[in-house]
């Protein structure tokens, strides 16, 4: 799939973002609006899903590189002991904004628990 996001022009360096994470598949940079200390965004690099119901049988091994590139950048930052979160947000009930899937990375505080309708 090759829809233009704002996240592809990321990847190509087109905007700037504070980039943290990288390998040959996946990005990882800064949010630009933080919601904990440490906010960062993991995408894959070389296809644009919009949402997760729109991730195939044969992408599904990306999902599983996005959560170990986080997992892997919480162990490096030294994160991984005290904890994290990670979200991905699909569609509009869940406020997603960027039609470019994303797994987000909250970590760096304890975080409140989330999620019931209208919090
Ligand atoms: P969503 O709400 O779609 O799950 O998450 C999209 C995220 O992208 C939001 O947390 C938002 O702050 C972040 N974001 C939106 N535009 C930009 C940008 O231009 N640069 C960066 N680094 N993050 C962005």
């Amino acid at each position: 799939m090759t829809s233009e996001t704002l996240f592809s022009k990321i990847i190509r360096r087109e905007i700037p973002a504070t980039i943290v994470y990288e390998d040959e598949e996946v990005l990882g940079f800064k949010d630009i609006a933080p919601q904990a200390p440490v906010h960062v965004l993991f995408i894959p690099k070389n296809e644009v899903i919009p949402t997760l119901d729109d991730v195939t049988p044969g992408q599904a091994h990306l999902i599983g590189k996005l959560a170990l590139a986080a997992a892997q950048y919480a162990r490096e930052q030294g994160l991984a002991e005290d904890g994290y979160r990670i979200v991905m947000n699909c569609r509009e009930h869940a406020g997603q904004t960027v039609f470019h899937i994303h797994l987000h990375l909250l970590a760096g505080a304890p975080l409140g628990h989330f999620g019931a309708p209208g919090q």
